[in-house]
């Protein structure tokens, strides 16, 4: 049997990003509480995930990894839930059709309540306060009360997440993610647009291949139902920790607070408790990689989270920004693929493209999002490997946080609709016209 390092021995090797939290015996309580919750998910499925994810790092499917930058408590609507979970399926059915290739499909969705921040302080018109760390540690409104880190925070992430991926099951198993539904996904404002008709045309196709199967007879169990996973930073230690059980039939550890987990570019030290307390645990993780990574970092993050390559253990996630992906990213893809590393390698073409509108608010240029994931498909086609899949910060609904995309967003627009607690989210109409690029590259891939 495994053992996992206690909190004490983690918070020993410095970690990053934590809560500062005022009244230790709270923590404990919340986290005493946790421990005896149930799962959220369970080992086998982080196993089946592991599996698909092994398919990416083999080029033979591709990664689909979306959601919110921040979840929030308030958020847990099933309104929410659904134009989510409806935006990632249709992006998959055109990514699937288009390009012919499987999509795995995972959300940042259903425990991705924790942020780490650039300050530890905000200040807003002369008064600084602790900075917002996600609803899994503080409140957003900007008083000195709501700032105050509150442990009981991990049990209400624990609940919502819950709440979420209940709902989440309940959709893709019940008959929301049937395939005879693509056209019935295509509804409100996305459909009069014109990648809601070019949508329109694949779901059109799509439809008479189904019937044509079902009169032929064959009417798989695959169409009715999807296959759907859950992700989130792994952040605060003491929620991870918590969460990560020894399972039965292996007897070795999971974080069984959702299906794959993922070390923040913040908490990514190579000595850190965050690589740590993940090296310990079973499931499918990932990692993001920056500019300022070097091939060796690379290579030590695997050696310490996948010593045996296992292939589907662990991901590289990119996120370089446009403007250095060409010249960042072949060293660390060469370096890798000749040290005989099985990973699988996604694109975020979102948190290296973050700037600050002249009117204040955190943006993102359609444009770059997609020049990244081109210059992301252009490396791997030169060296002969895999740009296996997209992690983005996307939403369901008609939001106005990235500019650009073909009902061009301007930057005068953002205050109309602006929602995101954290970072811009692309809208429906942008995560669409999204997927239908890509899928074209994908093509040529
Ligand atoms: C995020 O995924 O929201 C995030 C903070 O990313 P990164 O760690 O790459 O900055
Ligand atoms: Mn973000």
């Amino acid at each position: 049997m495994s053992t996992i390092p206690d909190l004490a021995t983690l918070h020993a090797l410095g970690a990053a990003q934590q809560p500062s939290y005022p009244d230790r015996t709270a923590v404990d309580a919340a986290v005493q509480r946790l421990r005896t919750a149930p799962p959220l998910v369970f080992a086998g499925e982080c196993d089946d995930l592991k599996g698909k994810i092994a398919q990416v790092a083999r080029g033979e499917a591709f990664l689909l990894q979306g959601g919110d930058c921040a979840e929030t408590f308030a958020g847990v609507t099933a309104d929410n839930v659904r134009n989510k979970l409806r935006v990632l399926l249709q992006m998959a059915v055109v990514l699937t059709y288009a390009a012919s290739v499987p999509v795995v499909k995972v959300g940042r969705i259903a425990g991705q309540y924790a942020k780490p921040r650039s300050s530890d302080l905000e200040t807003r018109d002369g008064v600084t306060l602790p900075a917002y760390r996600g609803d899994a540690v503080n409140g957003y409104d900007f008083t000195p009360e709501s700032r105050v880190p509150d442990p009981q925070r991990l049990v209400d992430v624990y609940n919502s997440s819950a709440a979420t991926l209940n709902l989440v099951r309940a959709f893709v198993t019940g008959g929301y993610a049937d395939l005879r539904q693509v056209h019935t996904w295509n509804t409100d404002f996305v459909r009069s647009s014109p990648i809601g008709q070019q949508y329109e045309a694949v779901a059109g196709e799509i439809e008479r291949a189904l019937t044509f199967m079902k009169a032929i007879g064959a009417d798989p169990d695959e169409f009715h139902r999807v296959d759907f996973h859950s992700s989130h930073e792994a952040l605060v230690l003491e929620y991870e920790h918590a969460m990560t059980r020894i399972d039965s039939r292996t007897s070795t550890p999971y974080d069984v607070s959702g299906h794959f987990v993922w070390i923040g570019e913040r908490t990514r030290q190579l000595d850190g408790a965050h690589v740590e307390l993940m090296s310990h645990i079973r499931n499918p993780i990932g990692v993001k990689l920056g500019p300022s990574t070097s091939p060796d970092d690379a290579l030590a993050l695997a050696a310490r989270l996948n010593p045996e390559n296992e292939p589907g253990r662990l991901t590289f996630i990119t996120r370089f920004g446009a403007g250095k992906i060409r010249d960042g990213l072949p060293t660390l893809v060469e370096k890798v693929t000749a040290a005989g590393l099985e990973v699988a390698w996604v694109c975020d073409p979102m948190h290296g493209n973050t700037f600050e509108a002249s009117s204040g608010y955190k943006t993102r240029r359609f444009g770059d999002v997609i020049d990244e994931v081109q210059g992301f498909f252009d490396v791997h086609r030169s060296l002969g490997t895999w740009p296996g899949g997209l992690h983005v910060e996307l939403t369901g609904d008609d939001v106005t946080e990235c500019v650009g995309g073909g009902e061009d967003l301007l930057e005068v627009d953002l205050g109309n609709r602006y929602e995101s607690v954290c970072d811009p989210r692309l809208n429906r109409v942008q995560s669409l016209e999204l997927a239908f690029l890509v899928a074209e590259m994908l093509r040529q891939a």
